[in-house]
């Protein structure tokens, strides 16, 4: 998946850790009254009100000081428009506030100020004193033990626990309760009890629902990228576009929905498009928030209820999003959210018979299991699997623009990213230019603190990770490959971590290892071709057909050498999105597509009723 704006501004995240201990005191639930505001179906005018209101107080952010300490925080966007809305206030929340009627989210500190109670859980067992106390301490470990069904934050029935890893330092930032099989079951019965009123919603009533989801969702967005970049070393800068296009996801969505055919009939003929029922949403974690919002909001406007299983490395950054989409004040049981093990959630989902259809984003080995298991109860699939994408510089491409545009690509996401070029072909009489241009272009790539916005490669995501990329870049160089650039090991100074070094191969053949297989990791592997048929023959001949790129100055010829590409989508000169063009692979990188009109009519049945 491809964030919807690469030029977009982006900006350091909220640091979330205060220093001491905190002296907290727990706000009161909300008013009944409260609830029926946040309730209220936005209208459009009030929309820019609020969205101008958001705009200001991003602009001058006010901070406050935390009990007894000197550290700053910000005070969270939402508790802002909260307070402004409930005060009457014109202006930002400043620290004197002292406030007792808040969200249950929020709670005031001793000084008045506000502090975002994110990770205290409904109905866990600890005394949610403490709990706060410890989201406070500098270091704490967060914990998280509740699945949200049927409306609501609820306790685990599952009991294992599983240990959140923070991949800068390997240090553990949080214990996440996993959902069990019975805990999917409910939820699972939850989104079949909804199903059988929304799923006779009108077009109206499922527009207005992406409307709310995205008010609630761009709430978060800073939340949500700084829990990104903490837990899986996302780097700030993409992290950021992700959120922008996962809040961007529930209106573009919308737009499909409205431009969709829902009827259509001719003599006694009438053909309408029906929802397919509850469906089981799988997710992967290199963009999990991205993935969770594209699948809901397609799901949702074709009338579908949901059971989403995140990735379970990711369960600090869904809880975030599900925060924030739990104030969408959605009718109980559409959706529902339950973070657990593949081989527990995931295996249930997809044998589970009330639920009609499956749409996952992973690895494919787990989408050849899902197409089998799923067999036995006739699912339905939507399977967005891995890519091993090319990057084709035609031979009048200019090198100063085109390596790092094919750079860029190939090291988005640190290289985790399904649609990571990495593979890059390159006309064989400019080899050696497009060498040194390569040499020339890493400084643009720097490696480090994925907070830091000057940084273009974090770290892997988990120590499996950095193990897996070691060994391709290992086989890489056993196979003959020669290193341009980066190698083995950690770069200087990032020892702590998962880092690697973002590596270049050259004189690499496409039969190798390293220009087979996904590595999913800062590795480039550049091959040189005779012809421009010769490229395209390179470009297709992989099991994968994801993603893939043209580079070059004459924009016939790059969209002649695109229209053959075994992919399903093509990027022409630089990477873009639209999240109206339908997303998916070929061959083994998936089956069926995401993203506007086409994503919701995955979660589509066809009708047809005939009169005599
Ligand atoms: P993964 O396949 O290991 O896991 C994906 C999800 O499936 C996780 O939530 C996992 O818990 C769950 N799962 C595992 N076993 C399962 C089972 N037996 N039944 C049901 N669910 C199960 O993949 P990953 O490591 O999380 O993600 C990396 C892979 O995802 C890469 O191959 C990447 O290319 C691919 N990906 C594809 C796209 C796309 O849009 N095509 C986008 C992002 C990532």
């Amino acid at each position: 998946m491809v964030p919807r704006m690469w030029n977009g501004r982006s900006k350091k995240p909220a640091k979330t850790d205060s220093g001491k201990t905190a002296n907290l005191e727990l706000a009161k639930a909300p008013t009944h009254a409260s609830a029926g505001r946040l309730a209220t179906p936005v209208r459009s005018d009030r929309r820019e009100a609020t969205y101008e209101a958001r705009d200001r107080w991003a602009e001058a952010r006010p901070r406050v000081n935390i009990g007894s300490t000197n550290a700053k925080r910000d005070i969270p966007m939402f508790a802002e428009r909260y307070v402004q809305g409930r005060m009457n206030l014109d202006g930002p929340v400043s620290k004197r506030i002292s406030l007792r009627e808040v969200n249950d989210d929020y709670a005031t500190l001793k000084d008045g100020s506000l502090t975002r109670s994110s990770f205290v859980l409904n109905g866990n067992s600890y005394p949610k004193r403490r709990a706060m106390n410890a989201m406070t301490n500098k270091g704490a470990i967060k914990t998280i033990a509740t699945h949200y069904i049927d409306g609501a934050f609820v306790e685990s029935h599952g009991r294992e626990v599983m240990d959140i890893i923070r991949p800068t330092d390997g240090q553990v930032i949080a214990r996440v309760t996993l959902a069990d099989e019975e805990d999917t079951r409910r939820a699972i019965a939850a989104a079949k009890r909804a199903f059988a009123t929304y799923g006779r919603s009108t077009r109206e009533e499922r527009a207005e629902i992406l409307r709310r989801l995205h008010e609630a969702a761009s709430a978060r967005v800073d939340d949500l990228t700084a829990a990104m970049v903490e837990e899986y070393g996302g780097v700030v800068q993409f992290a950021a576009l992700i959120v922008q296009s996962s809040v961007g996801a529930f209106l573009a969505a919308e737009k499909a929905l409205q431009e969709l055919e829902w009827t259509r009939g001719w003599d006694k003929t009438t053909v309408t498009l029906e929802p397919v029922g509850v469906a089981g949403l799988i997710t992967a974690w290199n963009a999990n928030a991205l993935f969770i919002c594209l699948k809901l909001a397609s799901a949702v406007a074709a009338g579908c209820t949901v059971v989403i299983k995140p990735s379970e490395l990711s369960s600090l950054q869904t809880r975030v999003l599900i925060e924030a989409l739990h104030e969408a004040k959605l009718p109980k049981g559409l959706l529902n959210v339950v973070t657990g093990l593949g081989n527990v959630v995931g295996v249930e989902l997809v044998r589970n018979p009330d639920v009609n259809k499956i749409s996952f984003t992973g690895s494919v080995a787990v989408g050849e299991t899902i197409m089998r298991d799923g067999a036995a109860t006739m699912k339905r699939v939507t399977l967005e699997l891995g890519g091993k994408s090319p990057t084709i510089l035609l031979d009048d491409a200019n090198f100063g623009e085109a390596i790092p545009t094919a750079l860029g690509i190939a090291f988005l996401n640190s290289g985790q990213a399904c649609a990571a070029g990495t593979r890059l072909l390159v006309p064989g009489k400019r080899l050696e230019a497009a060498k040194r241009a390569i040499a020339d272009a890493m400084h643009a790539f720097p490696v480090g603190d994925p907070a830091d916005p000057k940084i273009a490669v974090g770290p892997m995501a988990s120590q499996k990770q950095y193990e897996r990329v070691q060994s391709f870049i290992r086989k890489g160089i056993e196979e003959g490959a020669e290193v341009l650039v980066g190698g083995e090991g950690r770069p200087e100074g990032l020892e702590a971590g998962y880092f690697v070094k973002p590596t270049v191969f050259a004189n690499v053949k496409n039969d190798m290892t390293i220009a087979r297989e996904e590595i999913f990791g800062p590795v480039l592997s550049v091959i040189a071709y005779e012809s421009e048929d010769e490229a395209i023959s390179i470009a297709n001949d992989s099991k994968y057909g994801l993603h893939a790129a043209v580079i070059g100055t004459d924009l016939d010829r790059a969209r002649r050498v695109a229209s053959q590409l075994r992919a399903g989508r093509v990027v022409i000169n630089g990477m873009t999105d639209d999240p109206q063009a339908p997303w998916g692979g070929f061959k083994y990188s998936g089956v069926g597509r995401e993203y506007g009109r086409y994503g919701i009519e995955a979660f589509l049945e066809t009708r047809a009723i005939l009169e005599v």
